[in-house]
């Protein structure tokens, strides 16, 4: 008599809930695309997409344009959350 144990189900994983600053971002990545934000007064990239820029401190921001390399070359996985201080 042999027993076998079936897997166990993987965990189900969080989707993310698109905010209006962050919407163009995912569905750039759904179209396979690597789009991110720019502030429309310093131009600088704003990543994550989010109201503020941590720059300049303005709200305004230009449309999301496609990064300069549209395939990631690297992975990578955050410990801790983002901070901006620069
Ligand atoms: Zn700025």
């Amino acid at each position: 008599m042999s027993t076998v144990t079936a897997a166990a189900p993987a965990p189900e994983r969080p989707l993310p809930t698109p905010t209006r600053e962050s919407q163009p971002f995912w569905e750039g990545m759904r179209e396979g695309r690597f789009m991110l934000q720019h502030c429309a007064a310093c131009g600088k990239v704003r990543h994550y997409p989010r109201p503020v820029c941590p720059h300049c401190f303005s709200m305004e921001s230009s449309l999301p344009r496609c990064a300069a390399s549209p395939r990631p070359t690297s992975r990578s996985a955050n410990a801790c959350a983002w901070a901006s201080n620069r």
